[in-house]
């Protein structure tokens, strides 16, 4: 089934230019670029955007590295998009992540990982939804 994703691509991999290079990996893999834009998430806004997390005791390290610089956040479409992505990004630590993942090759430690990417089908809705990416014509 055709299906939807999200995907973030955090501050610090923005701020070191690995954008275009982590967009391609996942273009070459077959994830079909629907909507993209650039913007810099609040404290607040972190904290809405990992609400599943608040609590545990990486979660206000986590807020302050997210709302740090500006990300992409990224719609892509392909059958069975959500898996796919998730395979394609790899573990949480980039040291436990497979060869090949982007995680292993951008990431550069279990905050610091590079991308989000959506778990599931109702947290890619909420996620698309989050960022306004919605709304607008489908491309
Ligand atoms: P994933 O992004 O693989 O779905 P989680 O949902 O468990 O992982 O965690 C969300 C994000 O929180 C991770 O991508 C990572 O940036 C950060 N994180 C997760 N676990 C830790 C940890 N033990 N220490 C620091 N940061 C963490
Ligand atoms: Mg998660």
């Amino acid at each position: 089934m055709l299906e939807q994703t999200f995907t973030m691509i955090k501050p610090d991999s923005v701020e070191r230019g690995e954008t275009g290079r982590i967009l391609a990996r996942m273009e070459t893999a077959g994830l079909v670029i629907k909507r993209l834009k650039m913007l810099h998430l609040s404290p607040e806004e972190a904290r809405q955007f990992y609400h599943m997390h608040a609590g545990k005791p990486f979660f206000e390290h986590l807020v302050a590295y997210i709302s740090a610089g500006p990300v992409c956040a990224v719609v892509l479409e392909k059958e069975d998009a959500i898996r796919e992505l998730r395979a394609l990004v790899g573990a949480t630590d980039p040291a436990e992540a497979d060869e090949g993942t982007i995680r292993r090759e951008f990431g550069l430690d279990n905050r610091r990982n590079a991308v989000h990417a959506s778990d599931a089908p109702e947290t890619a809705r909420e996620e698309i939804a989050f960022f306004g990416l919605t709304l607008s014509r489908e491309a």
